[in-house]
């Protein structure tokens, strides 16, 4: 702690601080846990961002196949061994005599002695999913050691391995501080695209509120300029949408520091040189979790955003990088973004302080008035279109009075009215003779325990599920809720008691599904008389639906050596899964990717010769029963399988492979997404 206070308070450029803090970190510890004293090349890098995580570790890649040996990367005992159907997928955690955990993830299948006491666990415990935690010194491996074979398991899109180290209190370290050669980088990260944002109602950029976005130009001393005036006034924030690139390689990693210099001082440092595993979420803070809803890119803010404040990746600064400009002032702005390898990139520009008279008047005309309201941060914007005068004043409706509010400024004859929402939260808004009313229903702020109650709905915040204050809106449908937006980051979830206009005929196969863009997620939910309460991570719509339907089940290929399947569910989701042989548990393997499943030896001598049985279940409680006759001479695909208990017809076979014996084209793919 002490030696980061140090740091961050030291004068140092990037460039003399990343050097000074790779000293710290021991080199020729660790082997490169695959292809070691070999070139290799990167699919990820530690600090990616990702959708709700930083990434924790390195993806390195495996020539776009499975199977490549995975090493110790130094003496360790096994201290965790996880079996999961997403994320890790098979995965080692191994602990080193230093304190240093490394971490294998996405593995085909773990090595000898790992491979049979992992299948004896499984088998006992009846279960595809397990972890693992050896007692200390149980598996102990040397340095260089094989403890498994690379592949795609898990929330892997295309085959790699994962790599991790982690201290000795579960903070993520960046693998590539470790001296090892495997991996070049000489090439500087690229900007792409530049945001301003205003952060204040006061606030404006080019003459607006809201955000604009800048093309960065490279020019020709290598440096990166804006070819467009910049004018603002008030508070402000930058955004960036910038990536790294390395040696031969086309994918795109994250960067890990960004500068911000106003007028040559320094006002914003981010070095993601390591970080606390727990707070990780807390990305969803870092970057623009709105902007990533709507647009789909993740772009990171140079400045640390309100309820940004466990990530202990910034240099603390007064105003944490958000910028003040005043009117008619002139600032140099300049941005420095560095890799691991402190190959960096400069963006340099001017802002012009503006003043705040922009045109106030539009062309008035008959056409019917047109209101659009949302809410940005703590401001309500209202546009309107068609105003009646060249002037129309809007007014706010409260509980009990009205406030009057102008136009604040016109942009292509639109008016634009700004609000305050800390200043109150309006019942309806007048203009023009229209009446709109408005549903903010609430303000909760954060850090507080909070709720929302009405007839049909209650909703509980606790003390840390906001990052920033939130202004409620809600709706009750027949059955559906709608609790805010889902462009809002929650850090923790919200607990929620329902009552639904009329009690569902089948209760106990009724359940909460969290809708967003045509998906739809089972969240479950528990029925206390005519209401169900639920747990959700996320804002936005929440349906109420009844799955009745059991999983279903296409046999693929039956042999004595090995019975495949492809499951699947039509709403709830398949939740558990096992295959019997003659009515005894047999192990079996599934890739949810795929939504194959198949039958896995417990030792090279187990034929599955006999009754081979296969039981779903769904996350609604909904079973389905599967049955095959498999004798010594089953080597082929089967057109039929006996299904038991449901309707369900058995659609042609569309495919016959072993799972094992995939095309490689299946598995490739450009992103990597997972862990
Ligand atoms: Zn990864």
């Amino acid at each position: 702690m002490k030696l980061k206070f140090f740091l961050f308070c030291s004068l140092l450029s990037f460039q003399n601080l990343a050097q000074k803090t790779r000293l710290l970190y021991p080199k020729d510890y660790f082997l490169f846990p695959i292809n070691p004293k070999q070139q290799n090349y990167l699919a990820g890098g530690m600090g990616d961002l990702r959708a709700d995580h930083f990434h924790a570790g390195i993806d390195i890649k495996t020539q776009g196949r499975e199977g490549l040996a995975v090493q110790a990367s130094a003496d360790a005992y096994v201290s965790e061994i996880r079996v999961q159907t997403s994320g890790y997928g098979n995965v080692v955690f191994l602990t080193h005599p230093n304190g240093y955990v490394s971490v294998y993830g996405h593995l085909r299948e773990f090595a000898e002695p790992l491979a049979t006491y992992v299948k004896k666990k499984r088998l006992e415990n009846q279960t595809f999913e397990i972890q693992l935690k050896p007692a200390v010194n149980e598996f102990v491996v040397k340095k260089g050691q094989i403890i498994g074979y690379s592949g795609n398991t898990g929330g892997s899109a295309g085959p790699h391995l994962h790599f991790e180290i982690r201290d000795i209190n579960n903070n993520i370290l960046n693998p590539l501080n470790f001296g090892f050669t495997e991996i070049k980088d000489n090439v500087p990260p690229i900007f792409q695209q530049l945001f301003i944002k205003t952060l204040g109602t006061d606030a404006r950029v080019n003459g607006e509120f809201g955000r604009k976005s800048f093309h960065p130009i490279k020019k020709a001393d290598g440096t990166y300029g804006i070819n467009a005036e910049i004018s603002a006034i008030g508070e402000i924030g930058l955004e960036l949408l910038a990536v790294d690139k390395m040696n031969e390689t086309h994918n795109s990693n994250g960067l890990t520091c960004t500068e911000l210099f106003v007028d040559g001082k320094e006002v914003h440092y981010f070095h993601l040189e390591q970080f606390p595993n727990a707070v990780s979420h807390d990305i969803n803070v870092h970057t623009d979790y709105a902007y990533e809803k709507t647009e789909g890119e993740r772009i990171q803010k140079l400045f640390q955003d309100d309820g940004n404040d466990e990530l202990p990746v910034y240099k603390p600064s007064i105003g944490k990088g958000k910028i003040i400009i005043n009117d008619g002032e002139v600032h140099d702005i300049s941005i420095k973004i560095w890799d691991a390898y402190e190959n960096g990139s400069t963006l340099n520009f001017k802002i012009k302080g503006e003043k705040t008279e922009n045109s106030v008047t539009v062309n008035p005309n008959k056409l019917p008035l047109s209101l659009n309201c949302s809410t940005v941060d703590n401001t309500l914007v209202i546009k309107a279109r068609n105003l009646k005068t060249i002037n129309s004043i809007a007014i706010l409706n409260f509980e009990k009075t009205s406030a009057e509010l102008a136009i604040n400024y016109v942009k292509n004859n639109e008016a634009v009215y700004l609000w305050d929402l800390k200043k109150g939260l309006p019942k309806s808004i007048l203009i023009d003779s229209l009446e709109k009313p408005m549903l903010l229903q609430k303000m909760i702020v954060p850090n507080q325990n909070q709720s929302f109650v009405s007839d049909k709905l209650s909703v509980i915040f606790d003390t840390k599920t906001l990052y920033d204050t939130l202004y409620l809106e809600t709706s009750v449908g027949v059955n559906q809720v709608s609790i805010g937006q889902a462009t809002t980051p929650l850090r923790n979830g919200i607990t929620v008691s329902y009552q639904p206009e009329s009690q569902p005929k089948l209760i106990d196969k009724t359940a909460i599904y969290y809708s967003y863009k045509n998906q739809k997620r089972f969240l479950g939910g528990k029925w206390n008389d005519n209401r169900i309460v639920f747990k959700a991570n996320t804002l936005g719509n929440y349906l109420l639906q009844t799955d009745t339907i059991p999983p279903r089940a296409n046999l693929v290929s039956k042999s004595p050596n090995v019975v495949s399947f492809r499951i699947g569910d039509n709403l709830s989701g398949v939740k558990t899964f096992k295959v019997f042989l003659n009515d005894e548990y047999v192990l079996s393997d599934y890739d949810m990717k795929r939504a194959l499943l198949w039958t896995v030896k417990k030792d090279s001598t187990q034929k599955f010769i006999g009754k081979v049985r296969l039981e779903l279940e769904d996350n609604q409680g909904n079973k389905s029963s599967f049955q095959t006759d498999v004798d010594a001479q089953s080597g082929t695909i089967v057109k039929k399988v006996e299904s038991k208990k449901t309707k369900h017809k058995e659609s042609p076979k569309k495919s016959a492979k072993h799972p094992k014996a995939v095309k490689a084209s299946e598995k490739k793919k450009k992103k990597r997404k997972g862990v």
